[in-house]
């Protein structure tokens, strides 16, 4: 089993009645449930009201982290944040999420601002397929349209991505790197654009299906944490061959 942690900041849904309308049991809860179809996935979900709960404890039990966030960024506390950074370094997936650029575990693991550009004006968003060949984005065709996403545009101020997956495309005719693959110590991160409150986008089964790729893709192999240890000359005879071992 691949054991998923939906983080979701449930703001916005509990603010105003329009988003609950799209959302009725917040944004985690529809990804939990399309998630929890899936035979491979057991799903835990998480909101910033419970953040404390987030412990080195529940990550090592976590395989891959789904962070949705927006107006609270500044609530999540930074040993939670590094807690984050930490267990992905470790070997956690983590993806996040739409707003997601903006949160500090997001910031914390790449080492750079994460601004961009971006305006609500419901124009239509083709996301453009880059890598056709990688299991992330399997089962897609060439495009996934969304009739209508928050619009995003570059400069997204990221470290180069050390794979562009999707390239979105607005209406307005902004460009923005939507679908961004990096690894960072053991563990790999998965940003993903769109996902605006306001629109049923994490109802289209082809996001759903990005998404669940993503988990599968991003779940650990191997998981160990960082460490800095002196060591046996390799021809010692006390020398061990596993490096857990010695940390
Ligand atoms: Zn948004």
């Amino acid at each position: 089993m691949i054991r998923v942690l939906v983080f979701n900041e449930f703001c916005h849904e509990r603010a105003e009645e329009r988003i609950r309308e799209v959302y009725p049991n917040g944004i985690h809860g529809a990804i939990a449930d399309f998630l929890g179809k899936e035979e491979d996935f057991s799903v835990k979900t998480v909101t910033l009201d419970e953040v404390e709960s987030i412990t080195p404890a529940l990550l090592a039990e976590t395989d891959v982290l789904i962070w949705w966030a927006h107006m609270r960024h500044g609530n999540v506390p930074d040993e939670v944040a590094y807690m984050i950074r930490d267990a992905v370094l470790s070997g956690m997936g983590a993806i996040f999420l739409h707003s997601g650029h903006h949160s500090k575990p997001f910031r914390y693991l790449l080492g750079t601002s994460c601004d961009l550009t971006w305006r609500e004006s419901d124009d239509e968003e083709i996301l453009w397929v880059i890598e056709p060949s990688h299991p992330i984005t399997r089962g897609i065709d060439r495009a996934i349209i969304l009739p209508a996403e928050e619009t995003y545009g570059e400069p997204f101020v990221i470290p180069t991505p050390d794979k562009l997956l999707f390239i979105g495309h607005f209406a307005g005719g902004e460009v923005f790197r939507s679908g961004c693959l990096y690894e960072r110590g053991n563990g790999k991160i998965f940003y993903f654009q769109p996902g605006h409150e306001s629109y049923p986008t994490y109802y289209n089964e082809q996001v759903q299906t990005v998404v669940k790729n993503a988990v599968r893709y991003l779940a650990p192999a191997y998981r160990c944490p960082s460490a800095c240890p002196q060591v046996r000359h390799i021809k010692d005879e006390q020398y061990v061959m596993h490096a857990q071992s010695e940390f």
